[in-house]
């Protein structure tokens, strides 16, 4: 057999080899078994090629499930009992698992052709009842009578509703009278068959090889991995099944952290870059001249930081993370004016024009007296004006470029491009990074000369998925905001009452001579339905709440000579109030607003939220964001509570699971099957440090104890992850 196709994050990974599996043992299904659960869990996508199907045998639903061999099958792990949620806890929108109990069961009758048939239960468990509500299972009715033990997993829609993706009888809910484990099923195959097929190749076990040399498993106080698997599949005492799962998780993640560690090691190594490490005559005036303002500690670490990448031979990959105002920009032009200490260039690449015209201004009131030359290019600058600017960019008497990516075009040349600054990073696709990596100019010896970049991003990441999305970037924090800034106090609004008293609060505001935010709801992912919430609101407050006040509207729908309009009356003052879809998110700039209303509140995410309040709290008055939505959203709750970004996305991350938070979901390597952050973070330092070790001390992993490590490298990540890194 030949290897399977190695996945980006690390399925399948068993250390056995491959091979087929019987069946053997197997009983055939009844009719009602092959369609039980009608989705598949955790892995739908594999799984919808097959639906429609309806597999004879259990040999074709393993199939369905991706089970080709035994190694596939051992790996199939059953669900985990600290996944389950209560019912309590589920918010509108989760996904999740949930132990209950059926109190009463029915089946909906097909009243029309096409309608799906439906089974609705009553379910509860020690803290809620809510409806459970089954599809195209008719016999389901019959089957979980009232009084049975139920593991579900599904998505809860809100009004009580839990939508059911994937269910089991249980019996060891509760007691653990037995232990028994329970696998995510398919169409065609329950958890009970799966036990069997488990027991069927239990065999197989012995086969399973440890890949950590002796002297690391020690160090780490773990079972190896066949008595994991063993203790996953057929544990014996309670305590074995999470030790069993930690010690896979905590492979999973060294695998992914060498695999990480060893691409940003190949990356590295295949650029040179300019070293910056000359006398700084520029930044040096700036820092003691210009600066209008005392450096927070934060940011002076972080330029300290970034004054040691850029004397290296290897271009810097910095991310700087810090929130909106926390002064990022201010490091950013430090690095930009080292490239022009060097006579060389520098360009800042923003995702968006109105980011990028805002980082152009902000350059320009760090840098009075014009000193150094500074030009911004977008997608909107006329051609005149852009061909002018490419030829003094081409010549090199144009030190530093502002824009969008239309600073990476074909037609850009730079005389001696040495600094880049990437804001929003995630924005932008590896071949956008490649682009600009061609901009550099050509060395003494003919090589290309890679641009060192700095990336920036406004969204915290807890470090526990810095290291997981970002391994190949060394990451730099400012958690410190700059003085003067003004907290801003939350205030969740629920029912009418509390609404008439914030219109009013609003209103004294406005009466002072301050102004405010009306931030209407992202009713679906649709500009124009948002557009058209936003305009109901605004002819409803100009008639109703604020009908003595000016109040103007804002959103994505407008022209963008109406949307130019729009803000900047509102910052001019000539506005009371704004009524805007979340697209004031970015690029509005104005101190006197002091309140801002979130509509819908439970509508967006905690990071949105937070990004979306940082628009007020910016003059020197106090400000107060209000947030309508329900009492009992604990992401609302925690946004009152707490106003750090970092907390924030720690909280976040652990209500939503790391999939959930923003720009997680395209990176492949987050997607752990075992591991759960951050709940695993523990496990992700140590394996994290212990491929820190192992790649100082054998980089090529060539020594004899450590082959299974690299053929379970190979395994999960291909073979190609095993070319030499070049010296
Ligand atoms: P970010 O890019 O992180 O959103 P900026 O660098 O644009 O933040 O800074 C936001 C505002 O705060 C700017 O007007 C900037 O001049 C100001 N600022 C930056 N650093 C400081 C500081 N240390 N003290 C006072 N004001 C600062
Ligand atoms: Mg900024």
């Amino acid at each position: 057999m030949t290897p399977r196709a190695p996945t980006a994050n690390g399925l399948h990974y068993t250390g056995i080899r491959p091979v087929p599996m019987s069946f053997a043992g197997v009983e055939p299904l009844s009719a009602e078994q092959l369609a039980d659960a009608p989705l598949h869990w955790p892995r739908p996508s594999r799984l919808r090629t097959a639906l429609g199907v309806k597999p004879p045998r259990a040999e074709r639903a393993a199939r369905a499930l991706g089970l080709e061999t035994v190694g596939d099958l051992l790996e199939h792990l059953p669900w985990e009992r600290r996944e389950a949620r209560t019912i309590v806890e589920l918010a509108t929108g989760d996904t999740a698992t949930v132990v209950v109990e059926v109190q009463v069961i029915k089946a909906r009758p097909v009243r029309r052709r096409g309608m799906r048939p439906l089974v609705e239960a009553t379910v509860a468990d020690s803290t809620g009842v809510m409806k459970a509500v089954f599809f195209n299972q008719p016999w389901l009715e019959r089957k979980y009578s009232a009084g049975t033990r139920l593991m579900l997993h599904g998505t809860y829609r809100g009004r009580n509703s839990f939508s059911v993706q994937a269910h089991a009888a249980t019996q060891d809910a509760i007691g653990g009278r037995a232990l028994v484990a329970h696998y995510p099923a398919s169409q065609g195959i329950s958890s009970t068959q799966l036990l069997a097929l488990m027991r069927a190749h239990q065999g197989a076990l012995d086969d399973v090889v440890e890949p950590l040399p002796a002297r690391l498993r020690s160090g780490q106080r773990l079972p190896d991995r066949r008595g994991a698997l063993i203790a996953v599949h057929f544990p014996d005492q309670p305590e074995d099944e999470p030790a069993g799962r930690r010690r896979l998780a905590f492979d999973e993640l060294l695998l992914a952290q060498l695999t990480t560690m060893r691409r940003r090691e190949r990356r590295r190594r295949s650029l040179v870059a300019q070293p910056l490490d000359a006398a700084s005559p520029i930044s040096n005036r700036w820092l003691a001249e210009s600066l209008p303002f005392v450096l927070t500690a934060d940011q002076r670490a972080a330029m300290a930081d970034v004054r040691k990448d850029l004397a290296a031979r290897r271009p810097m990959q910095r991310l700087l993370m810090g929130e909106v105002g926390s002064g990022k920009t201010v490091v950013a032009l430090f690095a930009m004016l080292r490239a022009v200490d060097h006579g060389a260039q520098a360009v800042l690449m923003a995702p968006t024009e109105t980011l990028a015209e805002q980082h152009f201004a902000t350059l320009q009131t760090l840098m009075p007296g014009a000193l150094v030359s500074a030009e911004l290019l977008t997608g909107s600058t006329p051609a005149a004006r852009r061909r002018g600017l490419l030829g003094r960019l081409a010549s090199g008497e144009l030190a530093l470029l502002v824009g969008t990516h239309a600073v990476i075009e074909e037609q850009v040349e730079f005389a001696r491009l040495a600094v880049a600054v990437v804001d929003e990073q995630h924005r932008f696709g590896v071949r956008q990074r490649s682009a600009l990596d061609r901009k550099g100019p050509l060395g003494n010896a003919g090589e290309r000369l890679a641009p060192h970049v700095l990336h920036m991003t406004a969204t915290p990441i807890p470090r526990t998925l810095a290291l997981s999305l970002y391994g190949d970037l060394d990451v730099t924090v400012l958690r410190e905001l700059p003085q003067g800034r003004r907290p801003i106090t939350t205030h969740l609004v629920s029912g009418e009452r509390e609404r008439a008293r914030a219109y009013e609060r609003i209103r004294e505001e406005l009466r002072a001579g301050r102004q405010a935010f009306v931030v209407c709801p992202l009713v679906e992912e649709s500009e124009a339905l948002q557009a058209r919430a936003a305009t109901v609101e605004f002819e409803r407050l100009v008639a109703g709440e604020f009908r003595d006040f000016r109040v103007s509207l804002l959103h994505g729908q407008l022209r963008p000579k109406a949307k130019q309009e729009a803000m900047a009356a509102f910052a001019a003052g000539s506005a009371d109030v704004l009524v805007a879809t979340s697209v004031i998110e970015v690029g509005i700039d104005v101190p006197n607003a002091t309140v801002m209303l979130v509509e819908d509140a439970d509508r967006y995410g905690i990071s949105q939220l937070h990004q979306l309040r940082g628009r007020i709290g910016r003059g020197s008055d106090p400000s107060v964001c209000l947030l309508f939505g329900s009492r009992e959203s604990r992401r609302l709750r925690a946004l009152a509570e707490h106003s750090d970004g970092f907390t924030l996305a720690e909280i976040d991350l652990r209500l939503r699971g790391e999939g959930e938070v923003i720009g997680t979901r395209q990176s492949g390597i987050a997607g752990f099957r075992v591991a759960r952050l951050p709940d695993d973070q523990e496990l992700l330092e140590r394996a994290h440090r212990l491929a820190q070790e192992l790649i100082e001390l054998d980089p090529e992993l060539i020594a004899p104890e450590h082959r299974l490590l690299v053929d379970a490298l190979a395994e999960v990540y291909g073979e190609a992850e095993l070319e030499p890194i070049p010296g």
